[in-house]
């Protein structure tokens, strides 16, 4: 027997399962992460939607719109606080303000929050307001900041980097459970390509994909995916068809006029209306979307 042989033979199993995602790879645990945030569960059998507007604007925006999407069934509450926008001129946020109108929101309702963080420094007040973290796509390689989100004891909605491939996603994903951090959401919100029709190309592939590969619990955004409210719907019910343990949609009392997304955002009515479709698709694969608060 040759020594490289030999040596082979030592190392135990775990540490022939790749070395690259090894935390977040099937090999590592073959059964899926059902990630608790409180009585919601993600990548259980139920579907979770998410819910609310693209920025926290005030108090009024918020919370009819924590009423009007806890009605038709959503369980999480989103809404950024920090945002990063692409322009340095466009509405960045309310910062901690915002946090603590989510919070009342939260107090007022019983939904769940969701925000994103944006630096490592920002971690541990974020995470005094939120139920769930959210790491956007411009930071997906924020190794600072992943690790930063992998100390907190906080779920963490990790989306996908607009050029990333599936790999370097789920090496992101692998920092932030390295840090002590298990409970990660991927999710997938498009990719950047040459059209310009849409947003961005939802990728759908990668939900099946990533359900293969790795064990985290995996959501869809519909709405960063394609900019276009009337697109939503579609893109929601093929994530939810395609296997995605939830949904991320942005929703607002009066997208023509919201600080920021207004075109991709869906109003109460067409929100509504896509709920129950969405428990439809979910029965058709043996799932559900519960629509009952
Ligand atoms: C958001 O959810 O509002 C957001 C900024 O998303 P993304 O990081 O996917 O662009
Ligand atoms: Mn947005």
């Amino acid at each position: 027997m040759t020594t490289a042989i030999a040596e082979m033979e030592m190392i135990p199993a775990m540490q022939v399962v790749s070395k690259k995602y090894r935390l977040c790879s099937r090999e590592y645990q073959p059964h899926d992460t059902v990630v608790r945030v409180g009585d919601v569960t993600i990548g259980g059998s139920e579907v979770v939607v998410m819910a609310g507007p693209c920025a926290v604007e005030n108090e009024y925006q918020l919370l009819v719109t924590a009423l009007a999407v806890r009605e038709a069934g959503a369980k999480v509450l989103r809404g950024g606080a920090f945002k990063p926008r692409t322009s340095p001129y466009a509405f960045r946020g309310l910062g901690e303000a915002g946090l603590k109108l989510l919070a009342h929101a939260r107090q007022e309702t019983g939904l769940k929050v969701i925000t994103e963080v944006l630096t490592p420094g920002d971690v541990d007040i974020v995470a005094e307001y939120a139920d769930i973290l959210q790491i956007g796509t411009r930071n997906m390689q924020n190794f600072l900041l992943l690790e930063e989100a992998g100390r907190s004891r906080k779920p963490v909605l990790l989306k996908r980097g607009m050029s990333a491939t599936i790999e370097e996603w789920l090496l992101s994903a692998e920092y932030i459970v390295k840090a002590g951090n298990p409970n990660v959401i991927l999710c997938e919100r498009g990719i950047r390509t040459y059209d310009t029709m849409t947003r961005n190309t939802f990728d759908l592939s990668a939900i099946p994909l990533v359900k293969r590969l790795s064990h985290l619990p995996i959501v869809a955004d519909p709405s960063h995916a394609t900019g276009k409210w009337y697109l939503v719907e579609a893109v929601a019910l093929g994530s939810i068809a395609a296997g995605a343990d939830g949904l991320i949609v942005e929703v607002h009392p009066d997208p023509d006029h919201a600080l920021s997304d207004g075109p991709e955002s869906l109003t109460f009515e067409n929100f509504g209306k896509l709920m129950p479709k969405a428990n439809a698709v979910a029965m058709a694969v043996n799932r559900s979307v519960n629509t009952a608060f």
